[in-house]
Parts: structure tokens; C-alpha cells; sequence
């Protein structure tokens, strides 16, 4: 077995009869309400068919599992510090984010579910 890496072959539009083009999906969602951004991916110049590569689809696979870890995975308490109630962020999670000390953020209520930080 070949140790190099292989470019992998340019998949066909069996449709179309002619080599998809390689493209970066601003947007998709492999798996559901899991939004990738820039997502490499192959498309048909002709019928616009969207077409993922084998290594393409686990390297999907793998962000979505990451970004669900990130979204869902950490479970905190609430605690209190004098009038305001306190969550602490993860030290996993703020390395990721570049959250420091310090750094203000905003906060938004979320509808009744909860709600979302983000870094200003
Ligand atoms: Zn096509």
C-alpha cells in the first residue's frame, strides 16, 4: 500500500458526463440543525448536483461531531455572585473561543430557552 496521499479523483456527474468542480459551501448542514460553514464539496457546472468525496463527507462528519460537543456537551450549574447569577465557561471552551479574562461579551435571552454568548 501506497504510503503517500493521493489526491482523490475528481468525481463525474453521471448525469451530466463531465468532471464536477471542486467548491466551498458557505453553508450546510450534515447533520441536522448542525450548520458547517465552508464546507468543500464538489458541484456539476451543468445541473448544479452537489456531490461529497468519501474523504470529504468524514471530515463533515467529524466537525459535526465536534461542533455538537461544543453545543451541547458541557453541562454547568448555575451559581450566584452577589445580585447576578454566574455560569462558568469551560476552560475547554474558552480556549476554543479565545475567551480571556476580562473579554466582555454580550449576552442575548434566547425566546424562553435559554440564551446565547457572544464575544463583542
Ligand atoms: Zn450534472
Amino acid at each position: 500500500m501506497a504510503t503517500k496521499q493521493i489526491k482523490e479523483e475528481v468525481p463525474y456527474c453521471a448525469k451530466c458526463d463531465q468532471e464536477m468542480q471542486q467548491i466551498l459551501l458557505p453553508k450546510y448542514e450534515y447533520e441536522e440543525e448542525q450548520v458547517l460553514h465552508n464546507v468543500e464539496a464538489y458541484r456539476c457546472n451543468s445541473c448544479g448536483k452537489i456531490f461529497f468525496t468519501e474523504s470529504q463527507a468524514k471530515q463533515m462528519k467529524l466537525r459535526s461531531r465536534e461542533l455538537k460537543e461544543y453545543t451541547f456537551g458541557f453541562e454547568r450549574k448555575v451559581t450566584i455572585s452577589g445580585k447576578s447569577l454566574v455560569i462558568g465557561i469551560p476552560h475547554e471552551l474558552a480556549e476554543h473561543l479565545h475567551i480571556e479574562q476580562g473579554q466582555t461579551v454580550k449576552v442575548y435571552p434566547m425566546a424562553n430557552e435559554g440564551l446565547i454568548i457572544k464575544k463583542c
